[in-house]
């Protein structure tokens, strides 16, 4: 096996045991844009460079990774900076299982992208980025002081970068790991409101999966969602206020499924007397998207919408709250379009949760203007506006709208911040040349 394959093969905690025997407790991969390949911070870790300098796929000029070792838990701890021309790296810390070193760089690689895409679509002026941390088996993670010691070390890993990356909540992290983070770290946000956060933002989030039914309606048929069938995948924070909205709209059925039963039965009861059909589904159950529909909402986890999934959809609209819906973006958007269903984005149209959060530093006001117009109907960045802007460009040049989103989305992400340029940039530059890498 070569050495590229094998670092990339070995499980995080088996890289931590390799990097001990060496002496490393941080490193990073940036991305020299003169020499237009990635550097590591130590020759041992060339292989990494390597696979990164070679992958087209979740590989995009990402530029820094940034890794510790925690000190009491030998659990990697990452930040993906994909991109701060915008503004600092922005986008939540996810706390997760993975099987090698791809599986957890990809996630990273991949999550930060798609922040930089909903970022700049969404407006918002900060870049993308994603914080990982990957969960080692051998130690209880629901732990209480285990927990705590582990995001606070993740806070001290964010201060020491300097501001380049701004965290966030994401899968596997709650409001207490937040505040835990914000202990040793200013580079927050969705910390909870009695520490002066923003708050859950699932209901904006919700609303905002509304706004981009209604585009995709209006784009198809000048509908409304009035006497529409709906079909929900997951019924947690975001689908279960998304099926009050929606009944709210006056949709004739929702039919919807979470693999918890004290969800369905949730569910169940908080919307006795309307058209719910609710049931319980195995994980792997795939039945929903056969469900006879109007439009589908993918609104649990990612890689759903693949090419075993997508002979089966019935709606002529999919549209949720998950990110990453698309298994293979490329592929499996072209084959949507192909077929003639509507997708809307998902990073358009979730872009609720970040921008819920995102100012919290300018403080409040009462129905924001800076949150609300995002769902309205004729901001021109709105999630509506901007969903029927790619809808139609999607059209007009025969292509899939996942595709014309990145791309707008990716033309806007290069813009420099109006008052501080490209300074995520310049922190980056700053942090290798203090030798980041080699401080404890
Ligand atoms: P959540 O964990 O509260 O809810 C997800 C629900 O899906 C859970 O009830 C879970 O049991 C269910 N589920 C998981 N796998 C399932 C399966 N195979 N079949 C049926 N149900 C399944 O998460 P959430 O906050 O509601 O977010 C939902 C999705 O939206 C996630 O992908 C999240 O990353 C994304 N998202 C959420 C927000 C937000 O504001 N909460 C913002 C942007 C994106």
């Amino acid at each position: 096996m070569s050495t590229t394959h094998k670092l990339l093969s070995i499980s995080p905690n088996e890289l931590i045991e390799f990097l001990k025997t060496i002496g490393i407790t941080r490193f990073y991969f940036i991305y020299d844009k003169k020499d237009k390949r990635v550097i590591p911070s130590h020759k041992e870790l060339k292989p990494i460079a390597d696979f990164l300098n070679l992958d087209k796929r979740d590989f995009n000029f990402h530029e820094g990774l940034f890794f510790r070792i925690s000190k009491k838990y030998d659990t990697l701890l990452g930040a993906f900076i994909h991109r701060t021309n915008r503004g600092q790296a922005a986008g939540g810390v996810r706390y997760w299982d993975y099987e090698s070193m791809e599986d957890y760089l990809r996630d990273g690689l991949r999550l930060s992208k798609g922040m930089t895409h909903k970022n700049a679509l969404a407006g918002l002026w900060w870049g993308g980025g994603k914080g990982v941390m990957a969960h080692n088996p051998e130690i209880d993670k629901n732990d209480p002081e285990i927990r705590s010691g582990i995001y606070r070390e993740y806070g001290e890993l964010i201060t020491s970068l300097r501001g380049c990356y701004v965290t966030a909540e994401d899968v596997g992290t709650n409001v207490d790991d937040m505040s835990n983070i914000f202990s040793r770290t200013r580079f927050t946000t969705c910390i909870p409101p009695s520490l002066g956060g923003s708050g859950n933002p699932s209901i904006p989030t919700a609303r905002g999966v509304v706004a981009g039914m209604k585009a995709a309606l209006k784009f198809s048929a000048g509908a409304a969602l009035k006497g529409k069938t709906i079909a929900i995948q997951g019924m947690g924070n975001v689908g279960s206020p998304l099926i009050k909205f929606l009944f709210e709209e006056k949709v004739k059925k929702i039919i919807a499924c979470d693999i918890f039963p004290e969800v369905v039965e949730r569910a169940k009861h908080e919307f006795a007397g309307e058209n719910l059909e609710a049931y319980i589904a195995e994980r792997i159950d795939a039945s929903i998207f056969g469900a006879d529909c109007d439009i589908l909402s993918p609104c649990a986890t990612g890689a759903v919408i693949n090419p075993q999934t997508i002979p089966l959809i019935k709606a002529k609209i999919i549209c949720g709250a998950a990110n990453n819906q698309l298994e293979d973006s490329e592929r499996d958007g072209k084959e949507l379009h192909k077929r003639g269903i509507i997708y809307i984005p998902d990073f358009l149209t979730n872009r609720m949760g970040i921008v819920n959060c995102a100012n919290e530093q300018y403080g409040y006001v009462n129905d924001d203007p800076f949150i609300e117009r995002h769902l309205l109907l004729d901001w021109k960045h709105s999630v509506y506006q901007t969903a029927l802007h790619v809808l139609n460009e999607s059209k007009k040049t025969n292509q899939p709208s996942a595709k014309v989103a990145v791309r707008l989305a990716d033309k806007i992400s290069k813009e420099n911040h109006p008052v501080f340029g490209h300074r995520g940039q310049q922190i980056i530059d700053s942090l290798v040349a203090d030798k980041w890498h080699e401080q404890i």
